[in-house]
């Protein structure tokens, strides 16, 4: 069966707060844009709506004084997308071609063509795969579990209580660090004897007096109901086989995020890790006319409202691009949105005021 074609103006990928902000300012911008997520799959760990539909109170969304659930929050957010007018398409893209422009995106059953793509695709929190990690009802993922001690530190089923956090690095001592704001005692399980964390992360971790180590330790499972949360963590001692049940509050898988840029290897710029990089105050990437929003190129900040307000960004650039894309007259002149005129067989450009610049790389010269 042939795919079926569609070409947009602006196609989105990623329904989080990101991609549906992005969608919200480019439909009201009258660009209807076509927002394409990936269904729900409980093995990737995808849900339309993003990574706030994984979790319970989101208490620093601003706007919402007493706290919202994350799926009302997307549910609004998308609600408000649709009343401009987004097209959704709910499958997965899984080849794109940015080479040339317009941009070709690749799914089961579509090939779309796209004048300007925003990605805002995310990242995956990394999970260890263990029983009682999955969301409610497989696990007490939202209930206890989570990946993201700003988002879920603060809240009140984990304050003055017993946590565990997992990992080693970096973003599990950070973690830990700030969770011994709220926490009646943090202990770190880490799988070796010493941490991998940079070592200014390791020296403020080994001062504060409300954390803990366990060395040489794996969790095996976690363990609770989703009416009680999270009662505690069935740990494993790697060198001796011992096996102990850990009474806990909480527990914060802290191993690290892998942002979703897979599918953009070798086509677009990335960091080390695999972050979109985008240029200065913006979201431009190296390739003209795609942009990235979200947490797909932010390794900082990693909240829903930087990620939307990337997404509205992402949006207003890509605005302006097409603005300023020359149109084409039936004399075959291209006219841009500065009054330039560019010649049929783009050789020349000629200014408002009659200049005429060669239009070639590295002939800059006037030649009139
Ligand atoms: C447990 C947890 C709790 C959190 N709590 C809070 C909180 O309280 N407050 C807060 O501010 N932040 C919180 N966060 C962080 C917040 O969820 C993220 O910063 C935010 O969701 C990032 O938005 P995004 O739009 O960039 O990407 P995401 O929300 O990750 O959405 C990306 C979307 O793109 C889709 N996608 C990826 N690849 C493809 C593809 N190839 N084809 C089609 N679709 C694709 C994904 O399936 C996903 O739906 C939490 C995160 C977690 C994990």
């Amino acid at each position: 069966m042939s795919k079926q074609r569609l070409h947009r103006n602006v196609v989105i990928i990623g329904s989080g707060p990101a991609g549906l902000t992005a969608a919200i300012y480019s439909a009201r911008a009258n660009l209807k844009p076509l927002l394409v997520d990936a269904p729900a799959d409980a093995e990737k760990h995808t849900v339309p709506g993003g990574q706030l539909m994984i979790t319970t109170d989101v208490e620093n969304y601003p706007g919402f004084a007493e706290g919202i659930q994350g799926p009302d929050l997307m549910v609004e957010f998308r609600k408000q997308a649709e009343r401009f007018g987004t097209e959704f398409l709910e499958t997965w893209i899984d080849k794109v071609e940015l080479q040339e422009r317009p941009f070709t995106l690749h799914t089961s059953d579509h090939e779309i063509k796209a004048e300007t793509l925003i990605i805002a695709s995310g990242a995956s929190a990394k999970w260890l795969g263990i029983p009682g990690e999955a969301k409610v009802p497989a696990g007490l993922g939202g209930h206890g579990v989570s990946a993201c001690a700003t988002c879920d530190g603060p809240l009140p089923a984990f304050r003055n209580k017993p946590l565990v956090v997992v990992g080693g690095g970096d973003t599990a001592m950070e973690e830990a660090t700030f969770l011994t704001r709220y926490a009646s005692r943090v202990f770190v399980v880490h799988r070796r004897n010493k941490l991998r964390a940079s070592k200014i992360m390791q020296d403020k971790a080994f001062r504060n007096q409300k954390l803990e180590f366990i060395w040489d330790t794996a969790v095996e499972e976690i363990l609770g109901t989703p009416a009680d949360g999270v009662t505690g963590v069935r740990l494993s001692n790697l060198k001796t086989g011992q096996q102990q049940i850990f009474p806990c509050s909480g527990v914060f898988i802290a191993i690290g995020h892998k942002p979703n840029t897979e599918l953009f290897k070798g086509q677009i710029e990335t960091d080390d890790v695999g972050y979109i990089k985008t240029s200065g105050h913006s979201t431009a990437t190296n390739i003209p006319g795609v942009f990235a929003s979200g947490d797909v190129q932010d390794s900082v900040y990693r909240q829903a409202v930087t990620a939307a307000g990337t997404g509205c960004m992402a949006a207003l650039d890509a605005e302006r691009f097409l603005d300023h894309l020359p149109v084409m007259m039936p004399s075959g002149e291209e006219i841009t949105m500065e009054g330039e005129h560019i010649t049929p067989d783009h050789e020349v450009i000629i200014t408002p005021d009659g200049h005429m610049i060669p239009n070639k790389i590295g002939s800059a010269t006037p030649r009139d």
